[in-house]
């Protein structure tokens, strides 16, 4: 582990080295002022290999050693490190300031053997558990953001699940009807998708999925949109302040994106490709209306789609009383 010392008196800092190598320390530094402290402390932890301990002369001839541990414990990447105050005399008025400074410890002139052993072991000892803790803590930080992101993903497609689409439609269903935007969406469907899986088998047809899911997400282009897998080979997209020709587009990006991809569907009645069809619904919300709403608007205009051939868009703009009590 790596030791500095903060001492300007040459002598004194040379026995306390020759103290710390004789215990077995072999990584001992010293400097004669606050600032080329800093700057080692900097350099060291850069270098991946930080300073586990400061052992810091009170009396000095130009640092104030009270000041230097206020401004070493004042700088956040050092706050964690131990520092053991090395006093000229035992003055307990002296020994308050350092401890309140920062210090976790303190050994009075001269300075013995022993004592510096020991002192430095359960300052050494301290460090490890302090930093065993911020690994467990980084871990654990780790795991709770990835279980978050798998919370609301979908495995096989990567894009948002269910769960992210239901809890971002009614967060932004509010957001939108705050500000008296138009909130878009889009229901998309797989044409066919049962006959493609039964022709070429379910590996095959999770690796269309995927496909199909690039394309989706390659059709949207603003980063408050939000992609999900809906359900089965049903995707859909959440669109905040997007009109309802904004959301058109979209579509037509999709089925444009999908020519492009060109994914062989060898049973399909609409094309020799796979394709979607989409219902799309926009709204500005109101009192009135709910997200539900919404989706049924979309769903509607989905089976619509479906109705009239596949492979092709349709789309309903809320508010519609008459579409709603259908
Ligand atoms: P339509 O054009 O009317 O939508 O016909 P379709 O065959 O796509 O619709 P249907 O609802 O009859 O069938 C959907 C199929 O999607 C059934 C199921 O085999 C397939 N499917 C759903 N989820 C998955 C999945 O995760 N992986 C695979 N490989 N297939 C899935
Ligand atoms: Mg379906
Ligand atoms: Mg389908």
């Amino acid at each position: 582990m790596k030791i500095l010392i903060i001492d300007d008196a040459p002598n004194s800092a040379d026995q306390l080295t020759e103290m710390l190598l004789g215990a077995g320390y072999t990584d001992v530094s010293d400097v004669d002022s606050l600032d080329r402290a800093l700057r080692f402390m900097q350099r060291s932890l850069a270098r991946e290999t930080p300073v586990d301990l400061v052992l810091i002369a009170l009396e000095n001839q130009d640092i104030d050693g009270i000041a230097a541990i206020l401004t070493l414990k004042s700088h956040r990447e050092f706050e964690d490190i131990p520092i053991i105050a090395i006093a000229a005399e035992d003055n307990s008025d002296e020994l308050d300031r350092a401890f309140a400074a920062g210090a976790s410890d303190y050994i009075v002139k001269p300075v013995g053997r022993t004592e510096l052993r020991a002192r430095v072991r359960s300052a050494l000892q301290l460090r490890r558990e302090m930093i065993k803790r911020m690994l467990r803590e980084h871990e654990l930080e780790r795991l709770a953001r990835k279980l978050e992101r798998m919370s609301n993903q979908d495995g096989l497609t990567g894009l948002a699940n269910r769960r992210c689409f239901d809890d971002t439609l009614i967060r932004e269903w509010v957001r939108n009807g705050r500000e008296d935007n138009s909130l878009g969406l889009l229901m998309i469907d797989i044409d066919h998708f049962k006959a493609y899986n039964d022709a070429l088998g379910h590996v095959d047809g999770d690796i269309c999925l995927r496909s199909v899911a690039r394309a989706i997400r390659a059709a949207t282009n603003r980063p408050g949109d939000l992609v999900a897998r809906y359900g089965g080979e049903e995707f859909a997209i959440i669109l905040p302040n997007t009109e309802f020709d904004g959301a058109r587009v979209v579509a037509e990006n999709i089925h444009a994106n999908l020519a492009k991809s060109c994914i062989r569907h060898p049973d399909s009645r609409v094309s020799c490709t796979v394709t979607v069809s989409i219902g799309v619904a926009a709204a500005v919300p109101t009192c009135d209306t709910t997200p539900e709403h919404l989706i049924q608007a979309a769903d509607r205009a989905l089976y619509q789609a479906k109705q009239s051939g596949r492979n092709r868009t349709e789309s309903i703009c809320l508010p519609d009383p008459d579409q709603l009590r259908q």
